[in-house]
């Protein structure tokens, strides 16, 4: 478990920045961005001078990173993007941010997006009455999320339930605490993303 932790943080210090994906630990004096602010490995303090390719790469990986997504998937994300109308870049991330792991996190329902997957994979939640365990399922406006009702006796999500209910959910989601219900009220727009990502980059990469 404690390589496992080693090797997210190492996510975010080859980003050079926190992307938040301990929970807790995050918020804590423990994040590895906190106590070494340099990259991972050998030549870690050296600075180089970046590509615009690089630049393109970089943002893309920490897209991935933050939303746990493989590269493949994410490939056909934005491929799923291109084909819708409006501006990719912002479909992209509306996309991902309607992964149902990350509508989770998003209500509070996980301390991250890692353990709302896991959450969700375990079966704790369901989606209209139905109980959903892929993490990758995109909601849609109207769908309601909710904690299955023998998962409410679990310790944990009795304590991320607690949480959730003094949480101000983002504007496109409302939650409602007693019933540990979430419900997807609209499209979440790009303002309402707060993930720092300049998704013209990823844009450009696939672009070339
Ligand atoms: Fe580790 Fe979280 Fe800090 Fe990233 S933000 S380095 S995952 S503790």
């Amino acid at each position: 478990m404690a390589r496992y932790i080693e090797a997210q943080c190492r996510l975010c210090r080859r980003e050079g920045m926190k992307l938040y994906l301990k929970g807790d630990r995050c918020y804590s004096g423990k994040c590895a961005v906190d106590r070494k602010g340099y990259a991972p490995g050998m030549h870690r303090q050296s600075r180089k001078k970046v590509s615009e390719y690089g630049m393109q790469l970089r943002e893309k990986q920490k897209t991935r990173r933050i939303y746990g997504v493989l590269e493949k998937q994410f490939r056909n994300y934005f491929e799923k993007a291109e084909r819708q109308k409006g501006i990719t870049g912002e479909n992209l991330l509306r996309l991902l941010e309607r992964r149902l792991d990350n509508v989770v996190y998003r209500l509070g329902l996980g301390s991250s997006r890692v353990e709302a997957r896991q959450l969700v994979r375990h079966g704790h939640f369901t989606v209209n009455g139905r109980r959903v365990n892929i993490p990758s399922y995109i909601t849609r406006v109207g769908d309601v999320i909710e904690v299955r009702e023998k998962s409410k006796e679990s310790i944990r999500l009795k304590e991320l339930m607690e949480r959730a209910a003094e949480k101000t959910p983002p504007p496109w989601l409302e939650y409602e605490a007693e019933q540990a219900r979430g419900r997807v009220i609209a499209l979440p727009a790009r303002d309402q993303i707060d993930v720092p990502v300049q998704e013209h980059l990823i844009v450009e990469l696939y672009s070339r």
